[in-house]
């Protein structure tokens, strides 16, 4: 099958007009200009569109009603069909925190979804968290790596057989730093985040291996001028990835601009936070065993002004990486096509980065105003308008 398209995106770089050649599922050749044969019946001539990776979002809580930490297997198919709806070709499944016998059953229901290629992979948000900053995690559920079990997240990652991608932990706590090199060790992605931490702490962190900031301001020790704290000692290493919450509510826009402006492209990956409300309506709803209402969009616990997780989707945090992304209309599609799908694809260690040929068929097709027309994951169109 042939797309053409009056721009194509392709991680790398913009083509005006582009082609994309799927076969099997996997893009077996891409270019600028004419295709290299003529379209006919099956391919898609799409015009004026403008055609990107598909969207990867490495923290992910749930979507259209349905949330990850609950067993059923329809409310977690539910989930991924809703991001899928909006772009999101490649999904990691984040846990909130749980007590320990909760946590393993869950690790388990979706390190069987891992497998069966639902989801990418299990991100652990907790349990090994900072109290003062747990930000929509059940506080009794919190616990230190070392104390009072040392021996759980071993435990956790052998249980998970290779499916948990990331885990977050707050430097500070007590065997943070060997919860760090274990989680390194399994070959996943130690993240740091809802924390207290120091910018020692912090540095200390990253010399062990973590490479992530979860949420990056949000749920963190705010910078200080005399302490500068976790947000500037993750922002300052070459070789950390900062997840931002672009969506408007979690983080005034100009901290996202400054941050972009300070790493680089390639440093900031955009994440949805998602939780079940994602996709409808306001109303009441779980995270984990905590209720959230959803007021106008904006889920907070119950009773509180705490924010807990987005609405938001990947699409959308795609539009807010372009409105304030750099004034060339190329160069901020591309930064937004690196922050929605090369960089978190990297960070975690997805294959598809970007579409190049051997990759993955994973692709969105936006219109004029970056509203999703069509999402094609592994060849097979997932969303067709
Ligand atoms: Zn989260």
């Amino acid at each position: 099958m042939l797309i053409t398209a009056d721009t194509l995106v392709t991680g790398e770089e913009v083509l005006h007009p582009g082609w994309v050649a799927v076969n099997d599922g996997t893009v077996t050749g891409l270019g600028q200009g004419a295709p290299p044969r003529p379209t006919g019946d099956g391919d898609l001539v799409l015009g004026e569109a403008t055609v990107v990776p598909g969207f990867v979002d490495m923290h992910v809580h749930g979507g259209g009603g349905g949330a990850f930490p609950v067993a059923t297997d329809e409310e977690t198919a539910t989930a991924v069909a809703m991001h899928a709806a909006h772009g999101t070709t490649t999904i990691m499944a984040s846990l909130v925190s749980a007590h320990p016998d909760e946590l393993l059953r869950e690790v388990d229901v979706l390190s069987g979804h891992v497998r069966d290629g639902l989801i990418g992979g299990i991100h652990l948000e907790g349990p090994w968290l900072a109290p003062s900053k747990k930000g929509a995690h059940d506080p009794t559920a919190l616990r230190q790596p070392g104390h009072p079990d040392p021996g759980e997240i071993t435990r956790v990652l052998e249980a998970a057989r290779g499916t948990v991608r990331m885990v977050t932990v707050a430097p500070e706590l007590d065997g943070a730093m060997d919860a760090i090199r274990q989680v390194v060790d399994t070959g996943a992605v130690a993240a740091v985040g809802h924390t207290d931490a120091s910018y020692e702490q912090t540095l200390a962190a990253i010399d062990a291996g973590a490479r992530v900031g979860t949420h990056l301001f949000n749920a963190m020790r705010p910078v200080h001028h005399r302490e500068p704290g976790p947000v500037t000692a993750l922002v300052e290493d070459p070789r950390v990835t900062v997840e931002m919450i672009g969506d408007g509510v979690h983080l005034h826009p100009s901290l996202y601009r400054g941050v972009c402006e300070l790493v680089g492209p390639d440093r900031v990956t955009l994440v949805t936070d998602a939780m079940a409300a994602a996709g409808m309506p306001d109303g009441s709803y779980r995270l984990g065993t905590l209720d959230v209402d959803v007021v106008d969009s904006v889920a907070r616990v119950a009773g509180t002004d705490t924010i807990a997780g987005s609405t938001a989707t990947m699409d959308q945090l795609f539009r807010f990486a372009v409105d304030h992304g750099p004034a060339d209309p190329d160069a901020a599609l591309l930064q937004a096509v690196r922050q929605t799908s090369v960089n978190p694809a990297r960070a975690v260690g997805f294959p598809t980065a970007g579409l190049h040929a051997g990759g993955r068929a994973d692709l969105v097709v936006l219109d004029a105003g970056l509203q999703v027309q069509l999402v094609i994951r592994g060849g097979e169109q997932v969303l067709a308008r």
